[in-house]
């Protein structure tokens, strides 16, 4: 790595139904890659707990136990929460007795719809898309208002599908007051807002979110920034980090955030 703090805090193991490398392979990996702090972060996706992720939440916690007690440097235990806002009380269970270093907050669907990786945008009346990106911003506050998370995952999440790989423009300018509304409600919560890099090995070919997005962040008072390169193997774990780290640079930020035991601390962007 370039930077002598560089931190991947979010990425998911086998322990995740769509990664492939064990917790153990992902830490081996962070310390080859001489990354300066790894906290893992499976998914838990809340509105399909009971069915689907109960167990394997608590296997990762397993498995990360053993991680931690196998020493090395700075190996942290993180969650990606999907939709807590759909189900709180699968939320609450999921982090009930397990002390997270790191909580990640993550829309990935919109209530009653699939993930926005497998919606179709093509072919849709006009207006189609810009409303599911108001139903996105809107439960975005519904997760900030509920609140037991650190860092909000991949505000720009849907257009990584939409823009990236279906190639169809958004407007992001028609939804400036509602993007506002997600930064205003972060930084008046406390809540650090996520530099996602795998837009940057992805068709999108940008961070999500990107500049302007950090830099209103920051100058609506938002100090608190992760990163994470969302790898969901070992060979992708780091990437893009590096360049997160400038991008935050060039928005005006000379720190960035590792959580411990859900407690930020600011390292310096070096
Ligand atoms: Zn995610
Ligand atoms: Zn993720």
């Amino acid at each position: 790595m370039k930077h002598r703090y560089a931190c991947d805090c979010h990425n998911h193991s086998s322990c995740s139904p769509d990664a492939s490398d064990a917790p153990a392979a992902m830490a081996a990996r962070a310390r080859e890659l001489g990354l300066y702090a790894h906290t893992l972060t499976d998914h838990c996706e809340c509105q399909k707990y009971a069915q689907r992720y109960r167990s394997r939440v608590e296997e990762a916690w397993i498995q990360m136990e053993g991680v931690s007690q196998a020493g090395g440097p700075r190996f942290y235990r993180g969650i990606e929460l999907g939709q807590p806002n759909q189900d709180t009380e699968a939320a609450k269970e999921a982090l009930r007795g397990r002390g997270y270093d790191f909580v990640i907050g993550s829309i990935h669907n919109i209530r009653d719809y699939e993930d926005f990786f497998f919606l179709d945008y093509t072919g849709k009346p006009a207006g189609y898309i810009d409303g599911l990106l108001s139903a996105y911003w809107e439960e975005l506050l519904e997760l900030i208002a509920w609140g037991d998370f650190d860092a909000l995952g991949h505000l720009t999440y849907p257009l990584r599908y939409i823009e990236g790989d279906h190639g169809i423009p958004v407007d992001l300018k028609k939804h400036q007051d509602a993007v506002d509304s997600v930064l205003k409600g972060l930084v008046r919560g406390g809540k650090a807002l996520e530099v996602n890099t795998s837009g940057l090995r992805q068709k999108i070919g940008r961070a999500l979110p990107d500049l302007p997005i950090l830099r209103r962040y920051r100058e609506l008072g938002g100090r608190l920034v992760t990163l994470g390169s969302d790898a969901h193997s070992t060979a992708d774990l780091g990437r893009g980090i590096d360049q997160g780290m400038e991008l935050l640079q060039a928005a005006g930020f000379t720190e960035f955030t590792l959580y411990i035991q859900r407690q930020p601390r600011q390292l310096p962007l070096e």
